[in-house]
């Protein structure tokens, strides 16, 4: 059986190969392909001790030659792009073309991180008080960590290093045990790149390696992402550590149709949205509310005949809207959630249980699920379900819509389709919710922007990659410089100093 390893290069010690193994799925077979190393407190020191080292060194590079590391980076990225994107389908069982996409929005952070130079330049006033010129420059923290969810393989562990290294850091990535293969490979393509030994490592594991991160002194900052309760233990653990932490949680995401919209492109864009990659994307749209109950028949007479036609196939079928997901205990979840809504009182229209593909009978699929007729009340409706399940909870008008997604305990993302400029106004300016898409089904921000959402949706209060990246990854030093010409200015030293 092949063995998943560490990418931990730089340290002498011996590894600890005693470790215990975990099972990594192919999800179309339905069968084991490798297993990864979980990994131990002291893997993770064999990984602080390489980074300790190489990270002085790394942020005393001009922010150019860092740059230019991201620029090979890239490029090699760019170049080996089929095959990670087959790898990263192989372990996830995404789509090809949706494993470029996963890689794609990764690069475009290393694209943002290509211009660090710029960003990083700090602030200066000149003449702030009699001979007083102030400035402050954004240091790196030393060595930041990322702890990731199986949905993004490439793209969120781009989103955390990207920066962080481009910033100064060394970065040790702990990714998601159920896909480790891309990160691993991602992190030879930067020492490829030309990043030192011992910038970019790869720690596998479960909490025993994440408890190990969260405790681990020489850490200065956490970035995570994954479910909400791990996302919150892992903020309360960190900070109580004395990190600063970022932590990502999961999400409900509402799609407010109202009574103007043209349909038949709401369809199209629900259809992808809601179960594309077989719906395991914490910016899927697995709720739609329809405005009216005209707006709610024509919806569902439009959307049923769509999602018949949906086809799942194996994630390397170029053919295939989705592939299946990602093991048997996730597909055993999602299943039980639909049980869970049928229990509680919702009307299954279109039932994806049972779903088998031929010649691939043990593979992880789930046909498409149609839920009408959802309460705000139903614990399936109040938890996130993360599988091809669309429910749809009917709303009498404008503000009984905006108010399901305000009122949900997520709040990463949210999407109206309308015609109407002012009701798309009124709801980005007044929702409950981080981030808003005004007839974008998906409203990912750019690279350059931020990623976060609001409420259980993330815990911290800095987002992911842009500024906001810049500013988790680095520390602001602020330099106040007078140059005295001369004899003492007879100030009296023991008052606080002011500038008038
Ligand atoms: P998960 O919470 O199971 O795992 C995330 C990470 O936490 C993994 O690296 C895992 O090894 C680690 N982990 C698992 N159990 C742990 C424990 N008990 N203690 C400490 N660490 C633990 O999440 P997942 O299933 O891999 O990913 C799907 C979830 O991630 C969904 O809830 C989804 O909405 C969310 N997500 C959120 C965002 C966002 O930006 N808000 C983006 C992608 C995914």
């Amino acid at each position: 059986m092949r063995i998943i390893d560490h990418h931990i290069v730089g340290s002498t010690a011996n590894p600890h190969t005693a470790a215990r193994l975990a099972d990594v799925f192919d999800p179309n077979a339905g069968s084991v392909q490798a297993q990864v190393r979980l990994g131990t407190a002291a893997d993770l020191e064999r990984a602080v001790a390489a980074a300790q080292a190489a990270q002085p060194g790394w942020a005393a590079n001009n922010p150019q030659r860092r740059a230019r590391v991201m620029f090979a980076f890239k490029a090699l990225v760019e170049a080996h792009v089929d095959e990670l994107a087959h790898l990263l389908s192989s372990e996830h069982g995404k789509v090809l073309a949706d494993a470029r996409g996963d890689i794609q929005r990764g690069l475009d952070v290393i694209e943002f991180a290509c211009g660090i130079p710029h960003v990083l330049k700090g602030e200066y006033t000149q003449g702030a008080g009699p001979g007083i010129d102030v400035y402050s420059m954004r240091q790196p923290l030393g060595i930041g960590a990322g702890i990731t969810p199986f949905n993004f393989p490439a793209m969120i562990p781009m989103w955390m290093f990207g920066v962080a290294i481009a910033c100064g850091n060394a970065f040790i990535l702990k990714p998601s045990e159920r896909d480790p293969s891309v990160p691993v490979r991602l992190a030879e393509l930067m020492r490829e790149a030309g990043a030192p030994e011992g910038i970019l490592q790869v720690v596998h594991g479960d909490k025993e390696m994440v408890d190990a991160i969260l405790d681990h002194p020489a850490i200065g900052a956490v970035s995570f992402v994954g479910s909400s309760d791990i996302a919150h233990y892992v903020y309360r653990r960190g900070v109580a550590a004395g990190k600063r932490v970022q932590a990502m949680g999961g999400a409900k995401n509402h799609g407010i149709v109202m009574p103007d919209a043209d349909l038949d492109q709401v369809v199209n864009e629900l259809s992808g949205a809601a179960f594309g990659s077989a719906g395991e994307r914490c910016m899927a749209l697995p709720v739609v509310v329809p405005v009216g109950a005209a707006t709610a028949e024509a919806l569902r007479e439009k959307l049923v005949p769509a999602i018949a036609k949906l086809r799942i196939g194996i994630s390397t079928d170029r053919d295939a809207d989705y592939g299946p997901v990602v093991n048997a205990a996730h597909k055993a979840r999602v299943e039980a959630w639909i049980q869970k809504g049928v229990d509680e009182g919702a009307e299954l229209v279109v039932d994806g249980r049972g779903f088998t593909l031929q010649g691939h009978e043990a593979g992880f699929f789930i046909g498409p699920s149609l839920f009408d007729h959802v309460t705000p009340a139903m614990e399936s409706y109040r938890e996130e379900i993360f599988g091809p399940v669309l429910q749809m909870v009917r709303a009498a008008d404008f503000e009984e819509a905006l108010s399901l997604p305000s009122q949900h305990q997520y709040g990463n993302g949210v999407a109206i389709f309308t015609r109407n400029g002012h009701a798309a106004r009124e709801f980005a300016a007044r929702v409950n919710v981080g981030m808003v898409g005004i007839n974008v089904p998906i409203p990912v921000p750019v690279a350059y922007h931020s990623f976060g959402g609001w409420k259980r949706s993330a815990f911290g209060d800095t987002n992911q990659h842009g500024m906001e990246g810049v500013k988790f990854w680095t520390k602001v030093k602020t330099i106040t410089q007078r140059w005295p010409d001369g004899a003492p200015d007879g100030s009296n030293a023991f008052v606080i100093p002011t500038m008038g």
